[in-house]
């Protein structure tokens, strides 16, 4: 039996159009688009797109949004002084840095001096403490993009054994808190696990964010469960592959979402959704 598609695409248009919708009837009311901030130091070309896609979807929402971009060479210091005087600025509800940053630049640094209010991309560490502690404010987009797709399902989380693959601070972690949270009993693995096929053939959810091609294999999979694969790698003909073997997996799921098209486009749709929130707490409506 195949696995139901999770059409992030479609999920994601969804998304954007409530949102859309939502700063319409602020606009109507007579208060300000929400305003984002995106700054790109640099020239990685992946971050050009990335920054390129959610500045259209900005636009598209009904956003005022601007991009400031920066050498290479820019120093953390000039880094750190803009993101206050954004921090200062009414107009701006949300500031995204893309990451990477160049090696002389401190990501860590960058991201608690972005005040939380405005910490959309929801990487600041009281971002992360307040969804830790079930009080969730701003949360990582690509995480709360994937309950999103979970919800969509239709299926009960609650009770669930899920599993995450890869810890990484902006993914794996944080997913882990969001699964804990719909009370699933969430494990998660890196390169160190061991037995780790065995541990993902346990799980009704399982959530690959390893950034290997393929890296889990179709016989790992537990028949029915729901397969969420967050990786982008690109293959040497310039094509994208996500973490999991999407045609063996199929072949077993229960649900699955497909690279690209699945939790790529529902990483910009809660970008937006997070914007807007940002937007509310700072007019209070
Ligand atoms: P990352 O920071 O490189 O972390 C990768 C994680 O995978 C690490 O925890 C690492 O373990 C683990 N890992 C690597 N090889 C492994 C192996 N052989 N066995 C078990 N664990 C292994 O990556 P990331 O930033 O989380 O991104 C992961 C993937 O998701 C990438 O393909 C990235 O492009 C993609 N991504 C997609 C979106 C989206 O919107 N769809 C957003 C963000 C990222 P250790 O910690 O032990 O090293």
């Amino acid at each position: 039996m195949s696995a139901q598609i999770l059409d992030g695409k479609a999920i994601a248009t969804d998304v954007r159009e409530q949102v859309r919708l939502q700063v319409e009837q602020r606009v109507t009311e007579g208060q300000r688009p929400p305003g984002l901030v995106v700054v790109l130091v640099g020239e990685n070309p992946a971050s050009q797109v990335y920054v390129r896609n959610k500045q259209l979807a900005c636009e598209k929402a009904g956003f005022k949004s601007e991009l400031i971009q920066l050498p290479n060479d820019t120093s953390q210091e000039v880094l750190l002084e803009l993101i206050d005087g954004l921090n200062a600025r009414d107009d701006v509800d949300g500031i995204l840095v893309q990451l990477p940053l160049p090696v002389q630049i401190d990501e860590h640094a960058v991201t608690e001096r972005i005040h939380p209010d405005k910490d959309v991309d929801g990487f600041h560490p009281y971002n992360i403490g307040r969804l830790a502690l079930r009080m969730p404010v701003l949360r990582p987009c690509t995480p709360k993009g994937v309950m999103t797709l979970l919800a969509h399902t239709g299926v009960e989380l609650e009770g669930k054994d899920a599993i995450v693959l890869g810890q990484s601070n902006i993914v794996g972690r944080p997913m882990l808190l969001e699964l804990l949270a719909a009370r699933c009993t969430p494990t998660i693995c890196h390169s160190r696990t061991r037995d780790l096929a065995d541990k993902v053939r346990q799980a009704d959810i399982v959530v690959a964010a390893v950034g290997v091609p393929n890296f889990v294999q179709g016989d790992w999979i537990k028949p029915g469960a729901i397969v969420i694969d967050v990786g982008i790698n690109r293959l040497d003909d310039g094509s994208l592959c996500g973490d999991v073997d999407f045609e063996a997996a199929r072949e077993v799921a229960g649900w699955i979402t497909p690279v690209p098209g699945g939790v790529g486009p529902m990483t910009v749709a809660t970008l937006l959704e997070n914007t807007l929130q940002a937007a509310q707490l700072h007019t209070g409506t």
